[in-house]
């Protein structure tokens, strides 16, 4: 999954961003300005976003992007005695607040929860052929048996999980997994693919050829 962190505060900007890049690729930027220019070029999964910016308030964007239609979704971040703040952030189109100062983990659920709302998933545990998902748990089971991934290969499996059926560019899924500056290999999409099927077994991910990868339900 891909973030967009919106947060001018820099210690919190830093603990939120390093604590959320060890499960999803997080793009942290510091100005309305900044964040966008970035939701230009990238399709965003979520969003986290500071009331009070150094260009504005963070609910001026929010209103925006309801205003055009835009669904992704959007936990604000306020202080903890603003609550008209709060109220105005879900009037104005936010899915879910989180108060100031917050526990990382528990930002996490928060996020992996909205997530399934927004994917339409109440149910976090589900099948895909023989292979079972706990997509709260973070757990993938293979004919009973507890399947170990690293942070990157659960992270392409669940891009899968939450599309399936559906063909998936290399570039959709490298803009995914990782956040703007960081280092990717030409070839770093396929040594994923490639190391998943060794795990859930060779016809979980299937080639499509010229257009991308897909998993089928
Ligand atoms: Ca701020």
């Amino acid at each position: 999954m891909r973030i967009l962190l919106v947060e001018d505060e820099p210690l919190l900007g830093e603990a939120v961003a390093t604590h959320l890049k060890k499960l999803h690729a997080v793009d942290w930027l510091q100005t309305l300005e900044a964040a966008s220019g970035a939701m230009q070029a990238i399709t965003y999964d979520l969003m986290l976003l500071d009331l009070n910016l150094p260009d504005g308030g963070g609910l001026d964007l929010l209103r925006s992007l309801r205003k055009s239609g835009q669904r992704i979704p959007v936990i604000v971040i306020t202080a903890r005695d603003q609550i008209r703040d709060r109220i105005e952030g879900l009037n104005s189109g936010a899915d879910d607040y989180v108060l100031k100062p917050f526990d990382l983990d528990e930002l996490t659920a928060r996020i992996h929860s909205l997530q399934r709302r927004a994917d339409a998933m109440p149910n976090p545990r589900f099948m895909i052929g023989n292979i079972e998902v706990d997509l709260a748990a973070r757990t993938v089971w293979r004919e009973a048996q507890e399947i170990r991934l690293t942070a990157r290969e659960y992270a392409v499996l669940e891009y899968f999980a939450r599309r399936l059926g559906a063909i998936v560019s290399k570039t959709k899924l490298e803009e995914a997994l990782y956040e703007f500056g960081a280092e990717i290999e030409s070839n770093t999409v396929e040594v994923y693919v490639s190391r998943l099927r060794k795990k859930l077994g060779s016809s979980a991910i299937r080639t499509v050829r010229g257009l991308g990868y897909r998993m089928d339900p």
